[in-house]
């Protein structure tokens, strides 16, 4: 009996988790509405401050954590200055 009642819980926890990724995916597909949440370092050098934006969608929360288009120009410009 006990087994059943694991059984369940496991499955119930499973079905949470695929809705979760469900609407996750929905919502990537759509388009997600990425909003600027703040910043955080581009950690792209030695203590160059550089700083890019990390954005969060506004129906599912998804978070790039800085992984985003303006985090990579940002990268790409410090390490041109570094290098000039
Ligand atoms: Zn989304
Ligand atoms: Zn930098």
């Amino acid at each position: 009996m006990t087994d059943l009642v694991a059984d369940i819980s496991a499955a119930e926890a499973r079905v949470d988790q695929l809705r979760r990724q469900l609407t996750a995916s929905t919502c990537r597909e759509v388009g997600c509405d990425m909003q600027s949440y703040g910043g955080m370092n581009a950690g792209c050098g030695d203590g160059c401050g550089c700083s890019i934006p990390v954005n969060v969608c506004t129906r599912c929360g998804d978070c790039d954590y800085g992984d985003n288009a303006r985090a990579v120009t940002t990268r790409a410009e410090c390490a041109e200055r570094s290098a000039a």
